[in-house]
């Protein structure tokens, strides 16, 4: 038997980067999937593509209905969509902090709220959000994504003691720097994207960008039926970034 048979999870921003891999690999293991993003046609062949705009709580309440019914039930919540925002406090106004915390942030919120019922009729229910190494790295330029992934790790943390006790494991995967269409665009944006690649290649430890499969091979970890007993977790998952403190070449 598979390790995901049977199991119904629920992946929001499952139409690229990390989300569709982590959909594609949780189907690979046996799990029905539905993806929930603002491109529901995007999402990977065999799951079940949903419409859901994560910054809008009517738009999460019926998507995640929807869901919960194609899959018959609810077992694993993989909170990724999330989005990027470039600068300093003095860069940006009021109305791109709302912005972004309320898709970063409050959509998980939204998600996990809208999804709590069913997960309490589960046997065996977990909550996986996607954290960032930005959340307690310090990372100049990063000032409002930094402030919105260290929130979402506290929400995990206390996500994890709130639900604990109902059988509801809440964990997060904090990566590095993963080879996303994200990424991709942020160095298309610059003036030698080859050069900037390598430069980016080069600061990590392991000379390679993370692979957006490795940050799946993560979040299946956390989510896992066999994993009862990992609950208010962040796993890195950077090429050694936060950790390593290696001598320059
Ligand atoms: P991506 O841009 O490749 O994919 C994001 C997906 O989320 C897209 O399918 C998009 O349509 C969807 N989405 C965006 N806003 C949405 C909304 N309001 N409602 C529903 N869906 C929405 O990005 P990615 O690189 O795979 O990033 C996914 C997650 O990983 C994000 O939370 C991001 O903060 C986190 N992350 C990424 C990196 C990286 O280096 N790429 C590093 C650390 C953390």
């Amino acid at each position: 038997m598979a390790e995901y048979d049977g199991v119904r999870a629920l992946v929001t921003g499952g139409a690229s980067g990390i989300g569709r891999a982590t959909a594609l690999a949780l189907m690979e293991r046996g799990a029905t999937v539905a993806v929930l993003d603002l491109q529901p046609d995007q999402a990977p062949p065999g799951s079940v593509g949903v419409l859901c705009d994560v910054a809008d709580a009517a738009s999460v309440d019926s998507a995640v209905a929807t869901a919960v019914s194609e899959l018959g039930g609810l077992d694993v919540v993989v909170n990724n969509a999330g989005i990027g925002a470039q600068g300093t406090v003095a860069d940006n106004p009021d109305d791109e902090w709302l912005r972004v915390l309320n898709i970063n942030v409050i959509g998980i919120a939204r998600v996990s709220r809208a999804a709590l019922p069913s997960l309490r009729d589960s046997e065996h229910a977990a909550i996986v959000n996607t954290c960032s190494i930005a959340a307690t790295a310090g990372l100049p330029q990063r000032a409002l994504y930094s402030a919105s992934k260290g929130a979402v790790q506290s929400l995990t943390l206390a996500m994890a003691a709130d639900h604990v006790r109902e059988g509801i494991r809440v964990c997060c995967v904090n990566p590095g720097t993963v080879d996303t269409p994200w990424v991709g665009r942020l160095l298309d944006s610059a003036a030698d994207p080859a050069a900037e690649r390598a430069a980016l290649e080069a600061r990590q430890p392991t000379g390679r960008l993370v692979s957006a499969d490795d940050v799946a091979r993560a979040i299946l970890y956390l989510a896992s039926p066999l994993n009862a007993s990992t609950t208010g977790t962040a796993l890195a998952v950077d090429g050694g970034m936060q950790g390593l403190r290696l001598r320059p070449r």
